[in-house]
């Protein structure tokens, strides 16, 4: 089967970096499902990348309900027969410490991030292990196509007092990446997640229209400058391509140079 037959889901595809990854698999000939809440917005998307040509396809979904995500993958099959990608990118914050986080939010944040992400990727994964035993693919080629890409940050290793539920699902994120990486490895499923830092999406308005936030998130980008969801979209290409065909159970940071500074956050 020729490359450009892959199908690829983006959780959270309609909006930010899940609609970056979308337009940037699309453009390197994936079929592409996009799973979102915003019915609006995906539907707009779908029809922009060739929903008329069966090039892509909007599902609403809500990543944290079981049966929305076994919705997304029948309605999966039913278009395009297989799957090949998974980009698991849903993602939301609340702010608020251990003091003042209510329990609502917490499970909110920890639903869509973490037990959203793990609905998603049990299916997807089922889904990929299911067509490697049904054919006749040798672990070689199966190795060199089915790629799981988890949306972490990198806040999945830099905690931030007020973003406790954020920092705690995303940090859960890079384990549930290592371990899906062990299990899957023997059909050829490679699982790796990326660690964003500052990226220039709607997750950031605030921080665009305030200075002094503004001038703190730069301090700590030795870059000195936010990311476009284009440069995570291109990490997601190669860690979805054949080129990262030796790459599995890590994290990718695309963040500036954040992490490497080892910065201390003042509270
Ligand atoms: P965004 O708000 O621009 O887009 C998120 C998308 O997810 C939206 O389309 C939204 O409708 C969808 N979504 C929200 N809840 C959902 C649910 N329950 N089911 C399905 N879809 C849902 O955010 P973004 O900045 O593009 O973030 C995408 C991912 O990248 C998230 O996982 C986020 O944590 C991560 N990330 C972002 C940054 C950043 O600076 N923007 C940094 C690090 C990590």
């Amino acid at each position: 089967m020729a490359s450009g037959d892959r199908v690829a889901i983006i959780t959270g595809g309609a909006n930010g970096i899940g609609k970056a990854c979308a337009r940037r698999l699309s453009e390197d000939g994936c079929r592409v499902v996009i799973a979102d809440i915003d019915t609006a917005a995906g539907t707009a998307l779908a029809s922009e990348l060739g929903g008329e040509r069966g090039r892509a396809l909007f599902v609403p979904c809500d990543v944290s309900d079981r049966l929305s995500v076994s919705n997304l993958l029948a309605e999966t099959r039913s278009a395009f027969d297989r799957l090949d990608i998974l980009v698991n990118n849903a993602g939301i914050v609340a702010r608020g410490d251990i003091l003042e986080l209510s329990e609502a939010d917490f499970d909110r944040v920890i639903g869509v991030n973490l037990r959203g992400a793990f609905l998603v990727a049990r299916a997807c994964a089922k889904q990929m292990v299911e067509q490697i035993e049904d054919s006749s693919e040798r672990a070689d080629d199966a190795r060199r196509r089915y790629a799981i890409i988890n949306m972490s940050s990198v806040n999945g290793i830099m905690a931030i007092p007020d973003q406790l539920a954020y920092c705690t699902s995303k940090g859960a994120l890079n384990q549930l990446t290592k371990s899906m990486a062990l299990a899957l490895a023997k059909y050829g499923i490679r699982v790796n997640a990326i660690g964003p830092g500052s990226i220039n999406t709607d997750v950031l308005k605030a921080v665009n229209d305030d200075k002094a936030a503004m001038d703190k998130m730069l301090s700590r980008t030795p870059m000195h400058r936010i990311g476009d969801p284009d440069e995570i979209a291109s990490v997601a290409s190669f860690l979805a391509s054949k080129d990262s065909s030796y790459i599995t159970g890590t994290t990718i940071y695309a963040d500036g140079g954040r992490l490497a500074l080892n910065y201390i956050v003042p509270t």
